[in-house]
């Protein structure tokens, strides 16, 4: 067993998940994070997807800096700020046509929540107050507060809290490549979207508010890329039914997987979209709700949103916001990240060749990963004992890459970890990625291989 990382440090007082000690972060620049002993980590990651176009960027720090002298809070109902209102222009600019009105949070789960209160504030404003139930996907993540968390698919994060909130309908989560189906083949994205008019229909589709979806999985699926015909689907059958589509672009959205937003990659145009992570890409804590204006306008003529967050808007986070977008624009780092993303892609293909317990590499652009599997054929998981997703992960950590790992716990699918550096990344990264990646993979090696020949 490799031993988590400790530093001879005192106890601390802060605490997250557990009492898991990590080193102390010095300094980071670009790809790059040196911790406090001077070791040197290529962010393989970007944090949680959120570092996107890399860390310590001079535009940005120039930006913040800037708005810094001039006021870092202005609240929303007393004050209107440039940086809050030219950051939603630039935004809405990006979004499909219509999108036009853009709500400032400042994190994933709050743009998740935003969009399921102006979903049904939507409905109670256009007469349609049966309609509340959110159906969402098995497995999925959409955020840790109560709300984003009853349509989460993930039993450990979600379980305990039950009784708490009004869990939500799901269906299965596309995953062809367990199910043995051909992701290429329309008639694959036609199977599991029929899952969904199934549910609504089961559901009573009077009763039913949204469907929400990442268009390219996250955390919860691992870079799932739906099967042919899929998005499309969906987005006809929500609109026959009246069901308003949410995508959830929190981890896919700002320009990682080479298009802007996921959804832009099929051409799909949902209701609301929830953006986080590469938004704020780590220089400040941001996200954003946005609505179609059919959605917010009658909304606000009605009586408004009756929902909003103290921090929404601040402008230093949206002065950080706004030169993100500015970077992403002026070095052209989303067609970067199509290109790197498939160089990478087809470099993590190559290692299937030497390590037989890797049994999927998947995702678009710079949100890939790879699954680990005990069988190819039947792609059955690693025995859970082996506890891959946190010792590959250490692994790889020892050799300076930082990978994001987890486990699905659903009984089929197993451990993935994702590779996502910062889309800022060259050629010379991924050889850097996937030399690191081959030594870790190499000390894992012994375990899986045993655990294959039972
Ligand atoms: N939705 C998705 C798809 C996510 O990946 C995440 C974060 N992993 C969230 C919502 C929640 O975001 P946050 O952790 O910023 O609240």
């Amino acid at each position: 067993m490799t031993q988590p990382l400790l530093n001879a440090r005192p106890e601390s007082h802060l605490f997250y998940q557990t009492r898991a000690r990590r080193p102390v972060l010095a300094e980071a620049r670009d790809l790059h994070i040196w911790d406090v002993e001077g070791k040197r980590y290529l962010d393989g990651s970007s944090g949680a997807m959120v570092s996107n176009i890399g860390h310590s960027h001079p535009h940005v720090l120039a930006a913040m800096r800037a708005q810094m002298d001039k006021s870092t809070f202005g609240y929303r109902l007393h004050f209107e700020t440039d940086p809050s209102e030219r950051l939603a222009a630039k935004t809405a600019a990006l979004m499909p046509e219509g999108m036009e009105k853009v709500f400032f949070v400042s994190g994933g789960s709050e743009a998740v929540e935003s969009a399921l209160k102006i979903a049904r504030q939507y409905a109670l404003a256009t007469g349609q107050g049966s309609r509340w139930k959110v159906i969402s996907r098995q497995p999925s993540y959409h955020g840790c507060t109560l709300g984003a968390l009853a349509i989460t698919g993930y039993g450990p994060l979600a379980d305990p809290f039950a009784p708490m909130m009004r869990v939500m309908p799901k269906i299965p989560a596309p995953r062809a490549y367990l199910d043995g189906l051909d992701a290429d083949d329309p008639a694959t994205g036609a199977h599991y979207a029929a899952m969904l008019e199934a549910e609504i229909i089961a559901q009573g589709a009077d009763s039913v508010l949204a469907f929400i979806v990442e268009p390219i999985g996250g955390a919860s699926t691992g870079a799932l890329v739906p099967p042919a015909g899929y998005m499309q689907a969906v987005r006809e059958i929500c609109t026959r039914h009246g069901v308003l589509l949410i995508h959830d672009e929190v981890m896919c959205g700002g320009g990682r997987t080479g298009a802007f937003l996921g959804g832009d990659h099929w051409g799909v145009a949902p209701d609301i979209i929830a953006l986080s992570k590469g938004f704020g890409a780590g220089y400040a804590p941001l996200g954003a709700m946005i609505a179609h204006d059919r959605i917010v306008n009658p909304v606000l003529d009605q009586g408004g949103f009756a929902h909003g967050f103290t921090y929404a808007g601040n402008p230093l986070a949206c002065a950080a916001g706004l030169a993100v977008l500015e970077v992403i624009e002026a070095e052209g780092l989303t067609a970067n990240a199509a290109r790197i993303g498939a160089l990478l892609k087809s470099r993590l293909e190559g290692l299937m060749d030497r390590f037989p317990f890797i049994g999927d590499v998947r995702g678009k652009g710079l949100l890939l990963a790879f699954e680990l599997v005990a069988d190819r054929q039947t792609m059955d998981p690693l025995p859970a004992e082996l506890n891959a997703y946190v010792e590959l992960v250490e692994l790889a950590y020892a050799e300076g890459l930082i990978i994001y790992a987890r486990r699905t716990r659903d009984g089929r699918a197993g451990d993935h970890f994702l590779v996502c550096p910062p889309m800022t990344a060259t050629e010379t990264h991924v050889d850097e990625i996937i030399d690191k990646l081959t030594a870790a993979l190499s000390a894992f090696a012994p375990q899986a291989l045993r655990a294959m020949a039972q």
